[in-house]
């Protein structure tokens, strides 16, 4: 027997709220939907009027629900939003690539404006390419931190005030669970902020955040949008993934567990003393962050030197690593300076001089049997290599053949003697730390 929808409206129920359990018709429950996403824009006081606002848009669900309702809305209460579609191509075959397609689909039924970008083009790099190096383990790190950045630059490409994500009730919840579980307490004291983003950072909004994810998808299928739901094919078992089944197991026993949940993030006291870190502006690319180089600036370094778990774990970590690959860099290219300066400027004396320079004239004089020099054989000479100066420079290193004094002294000479006819005895020139 038809249960009557619950409004009173006449009609027949069609479904049972998630959220609430209330038997609804089609047409109350797209009401109820949208006027709960409605209140959350109001009182979280989410938009100003006349501002440009950025749909982050994946081609999923949700954020293909946030577009439709945020146009839906914009044009029921006059919010006088200017709304474009902002997308991230991480360069995923199989999955990136076809819901690319669903977005330029909602660009075309909602006529906003859309603005792609790809990790190629900002980082050189693809998520295909990153997974390549890396294998399937901390991928995720990657691609959300790049993605992270990679909407901040859009946004301020595009010129908007905010970015609105679909980030949904369940996803909240499971943040929370996740920070309780790992202690993460201060994480836990800014995961539930309906705005995010600091001084010099463009916000990020998240209407969805009361919004139940079974009900997304309730609203996706009944108003027929179009949207693509297939799995990330790098997607991970993440420790996400336990918070989520737990989520979900609780929600079978208490569907208002997900409301409770979010309810105790937003009122638990955090200790004082649990600070957030302090945001700078990374001295690479000028973006926020809380290190003086930011993380994608980090892992894109280690990605591009071959160290691809530079950025992965600890700060410290990663700087023992950097100066690790950064000795052994110089050491490297000092070792090349040397060689390359001895070939060009050696002073043979009659024999072939065994240090490969092919002049003929070796004196075999030095314990390598190398050529030596007979005259000017000065170390004010040794160092009239320019690239070999910038590089001592560029480290702060001091030529061991020299005493201090002299080496101040030489740099802007030897630069103007670029042109040295290579008079020089022993092993050349050698640099040691
Ligand atoms: Fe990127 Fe991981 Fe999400 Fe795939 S699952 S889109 S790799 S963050």
């Amino acid at each position: 027997m038809p249960i009557p929808c619950k409004t009173g409206c006449g009609k027949n129920a069609m479904l049972k709220r998630p959220k609430t359990g209330d038997a609804l018709c089609k047409e109350c429950f797209f009401w109820a939907f949208e006027t709960e996403i409605h209140f959350t824009i109001t009182k979280g006081e989410l938009f100003k009027r006349g501002d440009y606002v950025a749909v982050a848009a994946s081609g999923g669900k949700d954020s293909t629900v946030l577009a439709h309702v945020l146009k839906t809305l914009n044009q029921r209460y006059d919010y006088g939003l200017k709304l474009m579609l902002l997308s991230i191509d991480e360069g995923i075959t199989g999955y990136r690539d076809d819901s690319l397609e669903t977005v330029k689909r909602n660009r075309d039924d909602y006529e906003m404006m859309l603005k792609i970008l790809s990790y190629k083009d900002l980082y050189g790099w693809t998520m295909d390419e990153i997974v390549e190096q890396i294998g399937r383990k901390n991928n995720c790190t990657f691609c959300g931190v790049f993605r992270r950045q990679a909407l901040d630059r859009g946004a301020a490409m595009l010129n908007v005030k905010c970015i609105a994500t679909g980030h949904n009730a369940d996803d909240i919840a499971e943040t929370v669970l996740m920070n309780i579980l790992r202690g993460d307490i201060a994480r836990l004291k800014r995961c539930t902020a309906i705005t995010t983003g600091s001084e010099g950072t463009i916000p990020r909004v998240k209407p969805l955040k009361y919004t139940y994810e079974k009900e997304i998808v309730m609203y996706a299928h009944y108003k027929q949008l179009v949207y693509f739901s297939t799995e990330c094919v790098f997607a991970p078992n993440a420790y996400r993934g336990h918070a989520r089944a737990l989520l979900k197991d609780l929600e079978k026993v208490r569907p208002s567990c997900i409301m409770d949940i979010i309810y105790s993030g937003e009122t638990l006291a955090v200790k004082e003393e649990v600070s957030l870190p302090t945001l700078r502006v990374c001295s690479r690319c000028k973006f926020v962050s809380s290190q003086e180089v930011c993380k994608a600036c980090v892992l894109l370094e280690g990605l591009n030197k071959g160290l691809p778990k530079l950025g992965i774990g600890k700060s410290s970590k990663a700087k023992k690593m950097l100066e690790q690959y950064q000795t052994e860099q110089k050491l490297k290219e000092i070792d090349e300076l040397n060689n390359e300066f001895k070939k060009k400027n050696c002073l043979s004396q009659g024999k072939l001089c065994k240090s490969g320079c092919n002049k003929n004239k070796a004196s075999y004089k030095n314990i390598d049997n190398e050529c030596t020099s007979t005259e000017n054989n000065s170390n004010d000479e040794l160092s009239g290599n320019p690239k070999l100066n910038i590089l001592l420079k560029e480290y702060s290193l001091k030529d061991s053949n020299k005493d201090d004094e002299k080496e101040s002294n030489e740099t802007e000479d030897v630069i103007e003697e670029n042109t040295c006819a290579g008079t020089h005895g022993g092993d050349c020139f050698s640099i040691a730390f």
